[in-house]
């Protein structure tokens, strides 16, 4: 059996592997290459697309999901796994991608593909559900396990036969950070000979969820009392849901006073639309709380921003007034906006909830840099920028180390560790290879593995 790694190597972006067993060649997402890397998405796939056989997606991010039209249009015809809401974002993230790319004037990784092209991309995915053991050839079956990341987001447990012997590969996918509002905790595995870990936070531990969302109620707090204007960056998929999950609770249970909120990210409304249809996919205490009659996402004071108008009306609405707006990397979307019009302030609070790569707006931010330019514009910058690091949807170190080890029966003998910046996947290598006496691998962009 051959591994070869075709993205996510020492990075966070671009997710795809490739396993050949037998005659079957199959991919492990297809993710496009984001921020700095974005240029590698025009390279040749070092594989022929025509000869994958099917595709296994642990979830819809784009940096997991994005380079599907890339690979359809160099005819790839094979089944996409995945389960039935991972099936559902997928469409309006890479509808999405597509639209913002033309819109940039960039043009997209996948030239030709249209719009209409994504119809007869769809129709290449088979839902799958949870627990559901699946043959997709001859000689592999898979099952998917809750990872607990984003709605409908799957941990991979691959069964391999070949020469009379079976292997039992495991992909992680990104692994949840339970405990999560609205998902599962990600799924505990009973065994396996391969693992595939993500390492996004592997050289990082988070502040408690309490921490988090009493950071976000105090910012809250201080924005009103201070008349001022507070920026939410976020991500479309499952931050939004979450944020929106705890405000909800805060105000229901009046722990902060009526505020305007706006929602202002045309992606992010038609996610959550998704996730309305996906209830039996929540947990526990989420369902209780729809059970009760509470809409989990809607509460006084919250508006929606779709139409461009509607957008421009959040922009200029009077003060006090929190903001949630795309996207969450602060690639494109309507934040430049929101930035040209209020850092130079200092009533301002920009709040990141999400992982900002190195050389990112975000991370310039982070570092509090007194000039940011924005679109060409170079902009003063008076707003102060903290961090909420709980409401990540991805486990932390302890996490990771503590998901691996309890993989018995039998423990993997070989551990590959992608899904994380150069450090952070040495790191979290370095700490499993101590715990478990493993082999553990970092692997590069394009190496190959035999097992
Ligand atoms: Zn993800």
């Amino acid at each position: 059996m051959k591994i070869s790694f075709h993205g996510a190597c020492r990075e966070v972006t671009g997710s795809c592997i490739l396993v050949e067993a037998g005659n079957v060649k199959f991919l492990v997402d297809c993710g496009l290459f984001q921020g700095e890397s974005f240029e590698k998405n025009y390279e040749d796939f070092s594989f022929d697309a025509r000869e994958i056989n099917f595709v296994l997606l642990t979830h819809a991010h784009l940096d997991h999901c994005g380079r599907f039209p890339k690979l359809y249009e160099n005819g790839f015809r094979g089944k996409i796994y995945s389960t039935m809401p991972t099936m559902d974002l997928s469409e309006v993230i890479i509808a999405d991608a597509l639209k913002v790319s033309r819109q940039e004037g960039r043009e997209p990784p996948a030239t030709f593909f249209t719009e209409d092209d994504i119809k007869f991309l769809m129709r290449l995915f088979v839902p799958v559900s949870y627990g559901e053991e699946r043959k997709v050839s001859e000689n592999i079956s898979v099952r998917l396990r809750d990872a607990g990341h984003i709605l409908g987001s799957s941990i991979f447990e691959v069964l391999i036969k070949e020469d009379g012997e079976e292997k039992k590969l495991v992909f992680s996918g990104d692994l949840g950070n339970p405990p999560a509002s609205i998902v599962n905790d990600p799924d505990i595995i009973s065994g396996a000979d391969v693992v595939f870990i993500e390492s996004t936070y592997g050289d990082r531990m988070h502040e408690s969820k309490q921490k988090g969302k009493d950071t976000l109620k105090q910012k809250i707090l201080e924005t009103i009392s201070k008349d001022g204007v507070l920026i939410i960056p976020i991500f479309a998929v499952e931050r939004t849901q979450e944020i929106l999950y705890e405000l909800n609770s805060m105000i229901e249970n009046k722990e902060i006073p009526f505020v305007q909120i706006f929602l202002d990210s045309p992606l992010a409304i038609k996610v959550t639309g998704i996730y309305k249809k996906y209830y039996e996919f929540f947990d526990k205490e989420a369902n209780n709380l729809i059970n009760s009659g509470d809409d989990i996402f809607e509460f006084s004071g919250l508006s929606l921003s779709r139409t461009p108008e509607e957008s421009i009306f959040a922009q200029k609405a009077s003060t006090p007034k929190v903001i949630l707006v795309g996207s969450g990397m602060f690639e494109g979307g309507r934040i430049n906006s929101y930035l040209k019009r209020y850092l130079k302030h200092s009533f301002t609070t920009i709040l990141i909830i999400s992982f900002q790569t190195e050389g990112s707006l975000g991370r310039k931010l982070i570092n509090n840099e007194k000039t940011i330019d924005i679109e060409g514009k170079i902009i003063e910058n008076n707003a102060e920028t903290c961090l909420a690091t709980s409401f990540s949807s991805h486990g932390d170190q302890a996490f990771l180390t503590e998901w691996i080890d309890l993989i018995k029966n039998p423990k993997p003998k070989k551990i590959f560790v992608n899904h994380g910046e150069e450090e952070s996947s040495i790191t979290l290598a370095r700490v499993i290879s101590k715990a478990t006496n493993k082999d553990v691998i970092v692997p590069n962009y394009g190496e190959i593995y035999t097992l």
